[in-house]
C-alpha cells in the first residue's frame, strides 16, 4: 500500500473541534501529559488503571509476554462480578440505580446495585445447584432485558465463562455456538417484544438443541407469555427456580488470566471467530476506557444502545459501566416503535447524559429526517459516542448538530471484539476532534499505520492498522483454535497484531480508518478506500446509505461499484445516477468515479448493523455467496439477485 497512490478526499476534512471550556474544565482527564507518560511506561500506566479495581490478591508481575501470548497481572486474584456489584454496596451507592430498564411496551424497571446484587447471587446459586462449576461455559440467548445482565454477572460470580448469542440469531447460528462452547446450561426467554409483537425465542432453542447433546438444562425467563413447550426435567422457569433459591453467594476467587467469556465476532469478513477474554486485563481495559473516553461522572445516566450479544454490549453496557458504578439504561425495543422518535423520547424521559450508538443507526436517523429529534428535549445530553464502522463526516455533523445540539463532544471509538476495549478515540476534555477520524490511540495503546513491510507510514500515508504492543484487554486466543489466533492476527507483520483494517495517518498523527483491507479497491494501481467513496455519496442529499466495492475489471484491475439507498421521498432515476457519479468524481477524482451505481431497497448487513461488502462483491462478480449465517435479513440478498444486478 505504501507505493501505490492513495486517493482520498478526507484531507479537506481538517476542521478541528475543540472541547468547550465548560466541558474541559470539568473533564476527568485534563492533563495532556497523560499521553506521554503512558508512552514512556505503559506497564506502569496500566498498573495504575488496574489498581482502581478491587483485587483479592495483588499481582506479582504486570505483564508476561511471550509473543503472541500475553498474561497480564500475573497471579493477581479478583472477581469481575464482585467489582461490578459487591464493592458498590459498602457506601451510599448501594441505593443508586444500576439499571433503568424501558421495555418495548413502555414498561419500566429500576434496579439498584443492592437489588442487582441480590438477584445475581440468587441466580449464581441456581447455576451452582445445576452443577455448573468454574470453567463450564454457559450459553445465554436473551433479549435486552435486565435478566441478560443478571445472568452474565451470575456466571462471572461463579467463574463460569458465558457465551452470549445475540437474540436475533437463528436456531442454526445458535446451534453452532452452543456446540462449539459445549454448554450444558442454556439461558433463554419465552420470547421478546419487537414492534409490538411477541417474537418467540424458546422455540429456536428447542430446535437448536435437538442437535446439541451436551445440553442438560434450559432456564426460561418469562417475558412475553407466548406459549412454549417445556420439556420436563430439562426446562425450568427462571421465576420458579429463583423463588426456591436463596440469595447470597460467595464469589469464586478468579485468577487474572481465568476466562471471563467467549464471544463470536460479527462475521463481517467471514466465518465468526470465538474470541476468548480473560478477567483481570479485560476488566482493567473496559473500566479505564469507560471512565476516560465517556468522561463518566457519578450522576450520569449512560445509554449504550448496543445489544448485549455484541462486544459493545459486553464492555460498555455491562462490565465497564457497572465496574465504575454507573447508572445504565437498557432499552428492549426498536428505535422506530411506536414512533421514529422513540430514542429521543427515552433520552428526554430519563434525562440521559451520555449516548453511545453506531453509524448505521445515525444514518437511519438521517434518513428519517431531523424533525424527529427536533420535537424533544435533549438538553440532558453532554457527550455522544459512535462505534462499529467509520462514521462518515456527513453523519458526524448531523449527529453533532441534531442530537448534540452543537454542544456535546462526539467520541468516535475504534476497537474490535478482539481488542476488548476502545483503542483509538479522543479523550473528550483534551483531544480536539476532526469529523470522520477516531483521532489518536488512547494512552497505553500502541496503534500505528504501517506499510507492506511493517514500517510506519509517513504522515499523510495510508496502510495497515496494527497494534505494536500487548494491551490488557487483548484477546488471549481463538476458542479451541490457537493456530487460527496466530494465523489471523500475528502472521501478517512480525511481532505486531494486525487488525484487518486499512487506515490513513494524517500530519497530526490522527487515524482515519478506511475500512477493511479486503474492501480497499485498486483501480489501475490507485488505491481507493470504500469508506471515502461511500462518504462522498452520503454527502449527496438524495443518498441515505452507500456501500462501495471493487469488482474485477479487465482493464482497470478493479472497477468501483456502488450500491445506494435513498432518503425518504427521493425517487431513483438515471439522471440521479449520473449526478451521483459526477459528484464522486468531483469530490475524490475521476478514478473513483463509480462504474455503476445500483439502487438497493436495503443493503445487506450483519445483525450488528454493519454493511457486508463481501456479499455485494459476490453478487457483483456472480460468485457463490460466502458465509451468510450472521446476515440480518436474507431477503435483501434475494431482492438484489432478483434485479439481476450481477454484472
Ligand atoms: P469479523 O471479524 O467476523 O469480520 P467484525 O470485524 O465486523 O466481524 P467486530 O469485532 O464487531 O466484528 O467489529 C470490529 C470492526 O469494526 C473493526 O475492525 C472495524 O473494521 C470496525 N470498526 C469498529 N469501530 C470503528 C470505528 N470507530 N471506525 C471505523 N471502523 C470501526
Ligand atoms: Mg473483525
Amino acid at each position: 500500500m505504501n507505493n501505490a497512490k492513495t486517493i482520498s478526499h478526507y484531507e479537506d476534512e481538517e476542521q478541528l473541534f475543540f472541547p468547550d471550556s465548560s466541558f474541559s474544565t470539568r473533564a476527568n482527564i485534563q492533563n495532556t501529559q497523560i499521553y506521554d507518560s503512558a508512552w514512556v511506561d505503559y506497564k506502569n500506566y496500566w498498573m495504575g488503571e488496574a489498581q482502581k479495581l478491587h483485587w483479592f490478591k495483588p499481582w506479582d508481575k504486570v505483564l508476561e509476554w511471550h509473543s503472541p501470548f500475553a498474561q497480564w497481572f500475573v497471579n493477581g486474584k479478583l472477581n469481575a462480578c464482585y467489582n461490578c456489584l459487591d464493592r458498590h454496596l459498602e457506601g451510599w451507592r448501594r441505593n443508586k440505580a444500576a439499571i433503568i430498564f424501558e421495555g418495548e411496551l413502555g414498561d419500566r424497571q429500576v434496579w439498584t446495585y443492592q437489588d442487582l446484587h441480590r438477584e445475581v447471587t440468587r441466580f449464581a446459586n441456581v447455576l451452582r445447584g445445576m452443577g455448573v462449576n468454574k470453567g463450564d461455559t454457559v450459553t445465554i440467548y436473551l433479549p435486552m432485558i435486565p435478566e441478560a445482565v443478571i445472568t452474565m454477572l451470575a456466571c462471572a460470580r461463579i467463574g463460569a465463562p458465558h457465551s452470549v448469542v445475540f437474540g436475533g440469531f437463528s436456531a442454526g447460528a445458535l446451534r453452532d455456538r452452543i456446540s462449539d462452547a459445549e454448554s450444558r446450561v442454556i439461558i433463554t426467554a419465552d420470547g421478546c417484544w419487537r414492534r409490538g409483537k411477541a417474537i418467540p425465542l424458546k422455540s429456536n432453542v428447542d430446535e437448536a438443541i435437538s442437535q446439541c447433546p451436551t445440553v442438560e438444562k434450559v432456564v426460561v425467563v418469562q417475558r412475553t407469555r407466548v406459549e412454549v413447550k417445556m420439556e420436563p426435567v430439562r426446562d425450568v422457569w427462571y421465576h420458579e427456580i429463583m423463588r426456591k433459591t436463596p440469595a447470597g453467594c460467595q464469589c469464586e476467587i478468579m485468577d487474572a488470566e481465568d476466562v471471563l467469556f467467549i464471544l463470536y465476532t460479527s462475521g463481517t469478513t467471514g466465518k465468526p471467530k470465538g474470541i476468548v477474554h480473560t478477567t483481570g486485563g479485560y476488566l482493567t481495559g473496559v473500566a479505564s476506557t469507560h471512565r476516560n473516553v465517556f468522561d463518566l461522572k457519578e450522576d450520569d445516566v449512560y445509554w449504550c444502545t448496543a445489544d448485549i450479544g455484541w462486544i459493545t454490549g459486553h464492555s460498555y453496557v455491562v462490565y465497564g459501566p457497572l465496574a465504575n458504578g454507573a447508572t445504565i439504561l437498557i432499552f428492549e425495543g426498536a428505535p422506530d416503535y411506536p414512533g421514529k422518535d422513540r430514542f429521543w423520547e427515552i433520552i428526554e424521559k430519563y434525562r440521559v447524559s451520555i449516548f453511545y450508538t453506531a453509524p448505521t443507526a445515525i444514518r437511519m436517523f438521517m434518513k428519517w429526517g431531523e424533525s424527529w429529534p427536533q420535537g424533544r428535549d435533549l438538553s440532558s445530553l453532554r457527550l455522544l459516542g459512535s462505534v462499529g464502522e467509520p462514521i462518515n463526516p456527513e453523519a458526524w455533523h448531523w449527529y453533532h448538530k441534531n442530537i448534540g445540539r452543537g454542544r456535546c463532544p462526539v467520541v468516535d471509538t475504534w476497537w474490535q471484539t478482539e481488542t476488548g476495549s476502545i483503542m483509538v478515540a479522543p479523550l473528550p476534555g483534551i483531544t480536539p476532534v476532526k469529523p470522520g477520524s477516531c483521532t489518536k490511540p488512547l494512552p497505553g495503546v500502541f496503534v500505528d499505520v504501517v506499510d507492506e513491510n511493517g514500517k510506519p507510514v509517513v504522515p499523510g500515508g495510508s496502510g495497515y492498522l496494527v497494534i505494536k504492543r500487548p494491551w490488557p484487554s487483548m484477546l488471549r486466543t481463538v476458542y479451541k483454535d490457537p493456530q487460527r489466533y496466530i494465523d489471523t492476527y500475528w502472521s501478517r507483520f512480525a511481532g505486531m497484531y494486525f487488525t484487518g483494517d486499512g487506515a490513513k495517518k494524517d500530519k497530526h498523527g490522527y487515524i482515519w480508518v478506511r475500512g477493511r483491507v479486503d474492501d480497499i479497491i485498486n483501480v489501475s494501481g490507485h488505491r481507493i478506500g470504500s469508506a471515502e467513496v461511500e462518504s462522498a455519496l452520503v454527502e449527496h442529499p438524495a443518498v441515505a446509505e452507500a456501500a462501495v466495492i471493487g469488482r474485477s475489471h479487465e482493464l482497470k484491475g478493479q472497477a468501483v461499484t456502488a450500491f445506494v439507498t435513498l432518503r425518504e421521498g427521493v425517487i431513483w432515476a438515471t439522471e440521479l445516477e449520473d449526478d451521483l457519479k459526477n459528484h464522486v468524481a468531483k469530490r475524490i477524482g475521476g478514478l473513483a468515479r463509480p462504474e455503476e451505481i445500483i439502487y438497493a431497497g436495503e443493503l445487506p448487513k450483519t445483525r450488528s448493523g454493519k454493511i457486508m461488502r463481501r456479499l455485494l462483491r459476490d453478487i457483483a462478480e456472480g460468485r457463490v455467496m460466502g458465509d451468510i449465517s450472521t446476515l440480518a435479513d436474507p431477503s435483501v440478498i434475494s431482492q438484489l439477485l432478483e434485479r439481476k444486478i450481477a454484472i
